[in-house]
């Protein structure tokens, strides 16, 4: 049964992995036995050293994710690792907090461009790939903002819902070709994204009292996730927006 959960043999590539969700899910693709590829504006130094600890190769690829211009080199060069690409993580992301009434347009073009264009077309870029290939694992970061509004991040949550969309709609049409398009929606992690929350002497213990499992969340709280969605345990899985929230929504 185990067996049904191993990466060995597996490629897979994650955006945003120098830090955060990102790191922590390329440590859990690494331990189910994947090598990993990184792509990234800022470098990968220390998840470089603990996925290597783990027996794994690993591949720093430099990427500004904030436009769609480098997502066909970041896939070749994945590619270029071992030759094969079956795992794609779009955990890439960004966060720009503002009244509704003062948000400017060039802060809802750099959300919607590199929380929803750039994963789009990464994903078609590494589909195409999959595609000649057999097959392959495509996972989103979506959000809790993927089914909710959210306080004073509109373009965020407009772009994690996308996320919701696009995922059912990239599903449907690659189920058939061997690809699985699936999301995780973490909940509130203890990351950079919500450092501005966790320092917010109102906003941080009305959250926590939200949170039934009593905590935020940590990465390593996705690994299980992550790792399922990865596998071939999750071959008849297509289109799911998965909350890891401590059960946030439940509430
Ligand atoms: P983070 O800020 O620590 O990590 C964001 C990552 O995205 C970093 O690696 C950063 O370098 C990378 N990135 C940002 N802009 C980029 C760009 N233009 N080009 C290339 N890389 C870029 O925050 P995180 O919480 O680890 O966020 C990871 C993902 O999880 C994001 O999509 C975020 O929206 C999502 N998320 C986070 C939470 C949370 O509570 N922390 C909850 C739900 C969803």
């Amino acid at each position: 049964m185990l067996d049904l959960f191993n990466l060995a043999g597996r490629t897979a590539l994650v955006t945003g992995a120098n830090t955060g969700l990102g790191q922590g899910i390329a440590l859990a693709l690494a331990a189910a036995g994947a090598d990993v590829v990184a792509a990234g504006r800022s470098p990968a130094d220390d998840t470089a050293t603990q996925v290597r600890a783990l027996g794994r190769r690993f591949l720093d690829v430099r990427a500004d994710l904030s436009s769609t211009a480098p997502v066909r080199d970041v896939v070749a060069a994945a590619v270029g690792l071992n030759g094969r690409l079956d795992i794609v993580v779009n955990n890439a992301g960004i966060i720009r907090r503002a009244d509704s009434l003062d948000v400017d347009e060039a802060d809802w073009d750099a959300v919607i461009d590199t929380n929803l264009k750039s994963v789009f077309f990464l994903s078609q870029a590494a589909a195409r790939h999959m595609a000649r290939h057999g097959g392959g694992k495509i996972v989103n970061i979506a959000s809790l903002l993927s089914f909710q509004g959210g306080v004073r991040v509109p373009a965020y949550a407009a772009s994690k819902s996308a996320i919701a969309g696009i995922t059912r709609a990239l599903a449907n049409e690659w189920a058939a070709q061997g690809i699985n398009v699936n999301a995780i929606a973490p909940g509130y992690f203890d990351t950079n994204n919500t450092a501005a929350l966790r320092v917010d002497p109102v906003r941080e213990p009305a959250i926590l009292a939200r949170i039934p499992a009593g905590r935020w969340g940590q990465p390593a709280d996705l690994a299980g996730a992550a790792v399922f969605l990865a596998s071939r345990a999750s071959d008849y899985v297509h289109g799911v927006v998965l909350p890891v929230d401590g059960g946030w929504l439940a509430r």
